[in-house]
């Protein structure tokens, strides 16, 4: 093997492995460093005269958040008014202009926010911007100070693509399959209203709403009864004439969801009416990894059962996955809700509830790895439309304390910086 992917190799089971996580083994990496600065404090001085002719100076310092310039906010869909305002509150307040494209999807949304939402603000500090993927592409060729995107990772990779060549820095926020796990210990009905609550709440569009089940056989078997029961609590015995269940946004993903509804078997639901976008809240078993709703976020209201024999086996599926925006465990056991939480990654997690973390002003949101980079909401908000400007400001008196940086240096000089 290349030497190269031997050591990358090497690091990546020692990061799985978990060796990089206990408090003491960081401890021990710092003290380590501070070893080889100590121990070796006049080699790294000889080499860094002779490199650079160098020695620094500690000076008090701040930190300045000025904002970015023009800011462009990109959004989807889903929650459309959410997902467009909630950005554009932490772009102003920070003091930048902002360029804002809603999703051209979401046409009535977009209507209002194009010709309402300027009449509140300032218009030469703030522009809407119409369009759909032609268009958006044309404005990502233009130079912004910030780009602020919310949509799927496909479309991320497009956006960060067009950023790069600005050099532009970005918060992608993206989506994927958020995992959640249900431990044999839970009562199941109570684990049956929570999450047939994430999973259906706005027909199941809902970027943090999990993307199915990972639990034992004997498990599922209590689920189903228990989820059957909710789901006609929530809808009645016809869902479709309930006010409380969301419908298909738009005829492609109305066809891109019934297809779904062919993996696996039909347990729970599995009706569908084209001319009304409906699809029924839905619970698949016995699918297989390898079909379509296993292998692309889901974005409707289907909930796959996937079995696993155990917790390490629930965590190893999860590993062997693109890292998601949210994950869910179920445990009325704290140990097993921790193993879940310290053994995986994702974005935002959340013991024994779903969504719940993301409704939190005092907690940043954002996704890991494939599902985004960046945060935001409340204070995070402001931080992400700013730039972090690291400052030092001097007194232009006391030269006497200057001269001993000035060259030229002597070695007891240089010691006593
Ligand atoms: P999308 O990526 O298709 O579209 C998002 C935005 O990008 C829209 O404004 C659209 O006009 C624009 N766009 C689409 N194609 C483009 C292209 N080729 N070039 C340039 N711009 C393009 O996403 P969507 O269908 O609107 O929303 C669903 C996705 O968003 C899901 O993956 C969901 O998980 C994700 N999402 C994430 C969050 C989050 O906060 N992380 C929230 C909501 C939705």
């Amino acid at each position: 093997m290349d030497p190269l992917e031997d050591t990358l190799r090497r690091l990546r089971e020692a990061f799985h492995a978990g060796r990089t996580r206990p408090a003491e083994f960081r401890a021990a990496q710092l003290r380590g460093l501070g070893c080889f600065l100590q121990e070796n404090k006049q080699l790294l001085h000889d080499a860094l005269a002779q490199d650079l002719h160098k020695a620094t100076q500690l000076d008090s310092a701040f930190i300045r958040k000025e904002p970015f310039g023009l800011v462009l906010i990109i959004a989807p869909w889903n929650y459309p008014l959410n997902l467009t305002l909630v950005p554009l509150v932490g772009a102003l307040a920070a003091g930048n202009c902002v360029v804002l494209k809603p999703s051209e999807i979401s046409k009535n949304v977009e209507k209002i926010l194009a010709e309402v939402l300027p009449r509140y603000l300032d218009q030469s500090c703030f522009a809407v911007v119409l369009g759909g993927p032609q268009e958006t592409g044309q404005l990502l060729e233009h130079r912004f100070d910030y780009i602020f995107f919310t949509g799927s990772p496909r479309v991320g990779k497009i956006v960060m693509t067009a950023a790069a060549k600005h050099l532009t820095p970005v918060t992608l926020e993206l989506g994927g399959k958020n995992p959640c796990y249900v431990d044999d210990n839970c009562d199941p009905q109570t684990v049956a209203n929570r999450v047939a609550w994430f999973r259906y709440f706005n027909a199941g569009q809902t970027c943090v709403a999990p993307d199915y089940v990972l639990c034992s056989p004997e498990m599922q078997e209590r689920l189903l009864p228990a989820l059957q029961s909710t789901i006609t609590r929530f809808y009645g015995d016809d869902p479709q004439s309930s006010p409380n269940l969301g419908r298909i946004i738009n005829q492609k993903q109305f066809q891109r969801l019934r297809a779904l509804l062919g993996c696996g078997r039909v347990a729970i639901g599995g009706q569908s009416d084209e001319s009304d976008r409906y699809i029924a809240p839905t619970v698949l078993v016995d699918v297989q990894e390898t079909e379509p709703v296993m292998q692309e976020e889901i974005f409707g209201p289907i909930l796959p059962i996937v079995n696993v024999r155990s917790l390490d086996e629930a965590i190893e599926f999860i590993n062997r996955r693109e890292k998601p925006l949210a994950l869910y465990a179920f445990s009325n056991s704290s140990q097993v809700v921790k193993r879940v939480l310290t053994q995986t990654s994702s974005g935002g997690f959340c013991g024994n509830d779903g969504f719940m973390h993301m409704t939190l002003a005092s907690l940043p949101f954002g996704g890991v790895g494939a599902s985004g980079m960046g945060r935001y909401h409340g204070k995070f908000s402001f931080d992400t439309f700013s730039h972090h400007r690291a400052c030092l400001l001097r007194s232009p008196g006391m030269e006497k304390l200057n001269a001993l940086r000035y060259p030229p240096q002597s070695p007891r000089r240089l010691r006593m910086l």
